[in-house]
């Protein structure tokens, strides 16, 4: 129990930032202690050989001037030795064999023993607690003798121990301050995050105007509570858009159904003639046909929107498919006396579903045909477009154009323009034509888009992928 809320604290990140602050201090405490002693030490001793050697060579000297007179050279060596008692400074002459032949006071009685002779030595050595420095005599009447100094360690080593002492006693005050001030610091820096923990959790679908705050110092914490905010606005966005989906979806399915009862109820009143039956049952299956077409459009809609759902990927002659189009649509642009022609149908593949893309086909086609006044034309043109290597659908008519404020809307669903540009005899759509083809559009890796200048008719392009075993597209 205490481990795991002990556990769940640790996982904090205050916590974890004040421990990792901690540890990377005391690594750096004890780097640093061990580097300043280690130079002091070296410092101390290089200061102590440089004496030492002074020494020898001042002594040397001084005992092949006073030779032979051996009362004066020991007084001069014991001379030395007090001048430099707190450091237990001692000298020796050493015969050619390492045997001692005058020594000052405070020499240890074990000296040689202690320091083992070494003729070789060029440099002091640290022999026992001692630092011992050699040098050969170059006075005539003592040829090989030595003269040695040693000093003891003993202040160095003081030193050095009050040194670290005092480092310990800074080191041991860091370490209790650091992770007290290192926690305070991270708790103010991660303030904003619980700022942000609480805030999210407050969101719900049903909610979504809640946003974080941002402080407006442009840090990660900023950035990041920025970027939640955009995610925040799309999501609010999307669930918005959905929302209304749903709201105009169940409008477009009432009127198709309140038309169904009325009729059903009109029929269910009086007794009517057979005919009279028929013609009311004629109009139920004209509204469940609405109803039929409208429903498939929202599942069209919904197959082409859901990402997860992969869509065909047959190799779909284009010129072919707008080719029946265009002959399925012959008879209905006669009759209404528009002329329904191709410019350029260029043989062109592309990958995908061909149900679909031919829906959007048909769309565009029955769109040019619904806005079209008599003796107006609609124009289809398939080409291969060198400029952005796709193929191009274009559908174009002389009908009125589309206002410069409509023309944003125009693939949202349920979307409608001002129906007194469409041609009387047309049924009003739905609003759901044009977004099926972005869907669609989309769904195969393409985009369409409209352009159009009021009284100057309408265009619409669709640009998809070429499928790419074909042999050679040809640009128009
Ligand atoms: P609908 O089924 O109502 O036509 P669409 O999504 O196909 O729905 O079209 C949306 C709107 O775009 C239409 O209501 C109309 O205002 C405008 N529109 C579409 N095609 C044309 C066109 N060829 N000429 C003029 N306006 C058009």
């Amino acid at each position: 129990m205490l481990l795991d809320r002990l556990r769940d604290r640790f996982r904090l990140l205050r916590v974890r930032l004040s421990v990792w602050n901690t540890v990377v201090l005391a690594a750096s405490i004890i780097i640093t202690l061990i580097a300043v002693r280690e130079g002091l030490r070296f410092t101390l001793l290089a200061e102590m050989d440089q004496l030492l050697l002074e020494d020898t060579y001042e002594l040397g000297l001084a005992v092949g001037q006073l030779h032979p007179d051996v009362e004066q050279i020991h007084e001069e060596m014991n001379r030395k030795a007090l001048g430099h008692e707190y450091r237990h400074l001692f000298v020796q002459v050493l015969d050619p064999d390492g045997q001692n032949l005058w020594s000052s006071i405070h020499t240890p009685p074990d000296a040689a023993s202690r320091f083992p002779f070494a003729t070789a030595a060029r440099r002091p050595r640290t022999i026992d607690g001692f630092r011992i420095a050699e040098r050969k005599l170059d006075a005539p009447k003592l040829p090989h003798y030595t003269i040695r100094v040693g000093s003891s360690l003993e202040y160095v080593d003081r030193d050095l121990a009050q040194l670290t002492r005092l480092m310990l006693l800074v080191a041991a005050v860091l370490l209790v301050v650091a992770p007290l001030v290192g926690y305070w610091l991270a708790g103010r820096a991660t303030q904003p995050l619980g700022q942000i923990i609480r805030t999210a959790s407050k969101l719900r679908p049903s909610r979504m105007d809640e946003r974080l705050p941002l402080r407006g110092s442009g840090d990660e914490l900023d950035q990041l509570s920025d970027t939640i905010n955009r995610l925040l606005d799309r999501i609010a966005e999307y669930l918005e858009r959905n929302r209304e989906f749903i709201a105009n979806a169940a409008h477009e399915l009432r009127s198709p159904l309140a038309a169904i009862r009325s009729a059903v109820e009109v029929a269910l009143n009086t007794d009517r003639s057979t005919d009279e039956y028929k013609e009311l049952l004629y109009d139920v299956v004209e509204q469940c046909g609405d109803l039929g077409v409208l429903v498939n459009q929202l599942l069209l809609l919904a197959e082409s929107d859901n990402a997860h759902a992969p869509i065909r990927q047959d190799a779909v002659r284009m010129d072919l498919l707008i080719q029946r189009s265009i002959d399925m649509f012959q008879g209905a642009a006669e009759e209404s006396g528009i002329r329904l022609q191709t410019s350029h149908l260029s043989p062109l593949t592309v990958r995908g579903d061909a149900t679909r893309l031919r829906q959007v086909v048909n769309n565009l086609i029955d769109n040019g045909l619904k806005f079209t006044q008599r003796g107006g034309r609609v124009t289809i043109d398939l080409f291969f477009d060198a400029q952005t290597q796709q193929v191009r659908l274009r559908v174009g008519d002389s009908g009125p154009g589309i206002p410069p404020g409509d023309l944003p809307h125009i693939f949202e669903r349920f979307y409608r323009g001002d129906k007194s540009r469409q041609r009387e005899s047309v049924t009003r759509g739905n609003g759901l034509g044009l977004s099926i083809c972005r869907s669609v559009v989309n769904a195969h890796g393409g985009s369409i888009e409209a352009e159009s200048q009021l009284g100057h008719g309408a265009h619409f392009i669709v640009d998809l992928p070429a499928y790419q075993r074909d042999p050679q597209p040809q640009p128009a």
